[in-house]
């Protein structure tokens, strides 16, 4: 594929061979790949070309159930990972980041083939952050300590509190940033003492079941990280009943977090939800609005879109509307979908032709509800699931594709008088998980940061997140923060001791 195919939209798509060489997919349970017990399996494809990767495990509730005895026995009193202390816990928090850095090649290759995200991405960003986070999660079992409280009841005591682990999680994970989200969860979890059952997402397992192989080779201890594999309604709703599993975190779509929630009432399982979005991304006129127009591009159209933190609504004020459009016009009509092998694609495939079925259908509805395509749209080509990035002007904030989750590359540009106006429609959502702000005036952009609601707010830049610092949802995108050291209270308990010092 030529270099002129990055530059062009015209020129069809042709795909490099790849490199790395997918394995049919096993479970993952006490240390071993093993086949489920059903012999059932389901396929997970190549979004670029539609291809199969490998045929993969599909757990039923009978499997699950293996996965969290084993989890179990691993948790309990007296087993190895109970007994290791917590720089040997570290040391092998640090080897994961480790091995996932010198596997990062075939890792990313990987995550590409899977996801059809660009491989420049998968390299540059999710697995080096994945190994990040593994890294800084080593430095936390350390340093996990309770308090010591002085109290006045019962006469003279010592009070103090122990973080302990919460025992065996279960954690659902989406497809968008598939490794990414293993080590969001994975590594604090780790961290603070906690067993695994891991459900990858049924179209991109691969990267977790090669995660599995490296827990080996780090020295985990078997048990204590699991693998299942299949579909939501089935293997993912057996952990959510499992009463084995003491807490279920959960990353993906506000539908499936609400059926969590109901079902895990039922055993009274923690519950951490991190749900969609439709981040506001807010530019006044007197920002830098070509660095503005440029970052707004990555908010929304990075991954694809694929994003739930994706900067989806573009508030712009009226006065600085000519400048930054036609910035943000142009680049958006230049960027191009191409084969997410290549190292200069910027824009891959999206997910599955029913998702970039839904995601076209999106640019229907702005046409129908009035909103005009400033540029893209469509879908390119008819192999692989690939479309051009989508500009939708003369959007107000109350139609379909300002309220709703789109989860692709298509912005909503919407025009604001002034920053009472820009506050409150940002706010009219049922999301809550990211806002951003352009100005040059510091104290209004403070001011805009206190009553925006969201987890996070970027002032003067866009979607970046580290492993250090907290991240969630206010309202309808979720609750608990992933992430530095909110990820700790996520995955322990506190218990307090009295003792008694009378006499
Ligand atoms: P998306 O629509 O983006 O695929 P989902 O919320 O459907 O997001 O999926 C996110 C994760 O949740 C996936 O691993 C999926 O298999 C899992 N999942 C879907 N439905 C359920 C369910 N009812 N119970 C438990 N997990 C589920
Ligand atoms: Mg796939």
């Amino acid at each position: 594929m030529s270099d002129a195919a990055v530059t062009s939209t015209d020129i069809l798509i042709e795909l490099l061979p790849q490199k790395a060489k997918p394995k049919a997919g096993k479970l993952f349970i006490n240390g071993e790949f093993v086949d489920s017990l059903s012999g059932k399996t389901f396929a997970t494809h190549n979004p670029a070309t539609g291809d199969l990767l490998a045929n993969i495990a599909e757990a039923g509730a009978a499997d699950v159930d293996l996965a969290v005895r084993a989890a179990r026995t691993a948790f309990e009193d007296g087993s190895p990972w109970r007994k290791m202390s917590p720089r040997d816990r570290a040391r092998i928090l640090w080897k994961l980041g480790e091995l996932i850095r010198t596997n990062l090649e075939e890792i990313a290759e990987l995550e590409t083939l899977d996801t059809g995200k660009p491989i420049f991405e998968s390299a540059k960003f999710d697995i080096p952050q994945a190994a990040d986070c593994f890294e800084y999660y080593a430095g936390w079992p350390t340093k996990i300590t309770g308090d010591t409280i002085p109290t006045t009841q019962g006469g003279d005591a010592l009070v103090y509190t122990l973080r302990e682990p919460i025992g065996v999680c279960g954690q659902i994970i989406p497809w968008n940033f598939p490794l990414q989200m293993l080590a969001w969860k994975v590594a604090p979890a780790l961290a603070c003492g906690n067993t695994i059952v891991l459900k990858p997402a049924e179209q991109t397992p691969l990267t977790a079941l090669r995660f599995a192989e490296l827990t080996v080779e780090a020295g985990l201890p078997p048990g204590v990280f699991n693998v299942v594999t299949g579909f939501g309604p089935t293997t993912g709703a057996a952990m959510v009943e499992h009463p084995g599993i003491d807490k279920i975190a959960f990353t993906g779509s506000v539908e499936v977090g609400k059926e969590i929630m109901r079902v895990a009432s039922k055993t009274l399982k923690r519950v951490s939800l991190e749900l969609g979005g439709k981040s506001p991304n807010i530019v006044l006129a007197d920002a830098d609005l070509e660095t503005a127009a440029k970052y707004a591009l990555g908010g929304i159209f990075f991954n694809q879109g694929e994003m739930c933190t994706a900067g989806s609504r573009i508030f712009i004020e009226e006065r600085g509307y000519d400048e930054f459009m036609s910035v943000l016009r142009g680049r958006a009509a230049k960027m191009v979908a191409g084969d997410p092998l290549h190292p200069k694609t910027r824009l891959g495939a999206l997910i599955s032709e029913e998702h970039l079925n839904r995601v076209l259908s999106y640019v229907s509805i702005g046409k129908q509800e009035g909103a005009t395509v400033a540029t893209g749209g469509e879908r390119i080509g008819t192999k692989g699931y690939f479309m051009k990035p989508a500009v939708l002007e003369g959007v107000t904030n109350s139609m379909r594709v300002a309220q709703e989750e789109i989860f692709g590359p298509v912005a909503s540009v919407i025009k604001f008088a002034d920053v009472e106006e820009a506050v409150r429609e940002a706010n009219n959502s049922q999301f809550g998980l990211a806002a951003a702000i352009w100005t040059r005036d510091i104290k209004k952009a403070h001011q805009i940061a206190k009553r925006v609601k969201a987890g996070t707010v970027w002032i003067n830049t866009i979607s970046t997140t580290d492993n250090g610092v907290p991240f969630g949802g206010y309202k309808s995108s979720g609750f608990g923060r992933e992430l530095g050291k909110a990820a700790i209270d996520l995955y322990t308990e506190t218990k307090t001791v009295w003792v008694d010092l009378n006499g």
